[in-house]
């Protein structure tokens, strides 16, 4: 378990790399993408919590797989998901499409489609806090952009275009940590930069030191992240081509 930079939102780090985060407020709790419950139900029991909702950006298993036995502990809980994923994400109870704005723990929340990775992938966007948030799934890690298994090359060059747009001091949380390894592929690439340089040396003393690197940035991640870097779409689907080879 991990305390992070916003008080109120908590990293589980679970499986090989997965992360599941809680974002309370009071006595509530919202989870977002449960790869498993039983880290999710130690927490919440063990600070006598109560699960309000569960979010879901995708339908891979390593994101909706802890979600049925939640449900079985918090029979009223609202899990919110892509309308469009009613098939692969079948115990959702509030479906959802891009644009739409909810009301979560008293706080707006908007959707906003991330297609590429699947192809319904959404994120969720806290507008009205001092620090803005967003939950971003696969689509977007600390270096690295998500794969592209359903969506096209250009889906995926257009949600990051979209996350580019939010204001500079949004705090990206991703749903895996995967920083360490994008950032020795870019510097593979590009061995002289030194905005990367800096941040691996940053982040190898947060791994050192068993925290996550995640949450992070848009400002200082568009500074180091090849895929935001990328200045167009040819630019960009070489950048993941050459991402697929390694690794
Ligand atoms: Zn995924």
């Amino acid at each position: 378990m991990e305390f992070n930079k916003a008080q109120n939102i908590i990293g589980l780090r679970v499986l090989n790399d997965n992360v599941i985060w809680l974002w309370k407020r009071n006595k509530k709790v919202v989870v977002i993408d449960p790869a498993i419950s039983e880290p999710v139900i130690n927490y919440l029991c063990e600070n006598n919590l109560h699960l309000e909702a569960i979010l879901q950006t995708h339908h891979h298993n390593d994101h909706i797989g802890g979600t049925e036995e939640l449900i079985k502990k918090w029979p009223k809980v609202k899990v919110i998901a892509s309308k469009k994923e009613k098939d692969r994400i079948p115990f959702q109870n509030l479906s959802v499409a891009d644009g739409d704005k909810l009301n979560i723990l008293g706080q707006g929340v908007q959707i906003i489609e991330v297609l590429g990775h699947t192809r319904s992938h959404i994120s969720f966007y806290l507008s009205n806090d001092e620090n803005p948030v967003l939950f971003i799934g696969d689509t977007l890690f600390s270096g690295g952009c998500g794969r592209i298994f359903e969506g096209t090359y250009e889906q995926m060059y257009d949600s990051l275009e979209r996350i580019k747009l939010l204001p500079r001091n949004t705090l990206i949380y991703c749903a895996h940590e995967y920083t360490r390894s994008n950032l020795l592929w870019a510097l593979n690439l590009k061995p002289e930069d030194q905005d990367i340089k800096n941040k691996l040396l940053q982040v190898e003393k947060e791994i050192s030191l068993k925290r996550l690197t995640i949450p992070f940035q848009l400002d200082e991640e568009m500074k180091i992240n090849l895929f935001l870097r990328a200045r167009n779409l040819k630019e960009f689907t070489d950048l993941r081509a050459n991402k697929d080879l390694w690794s």
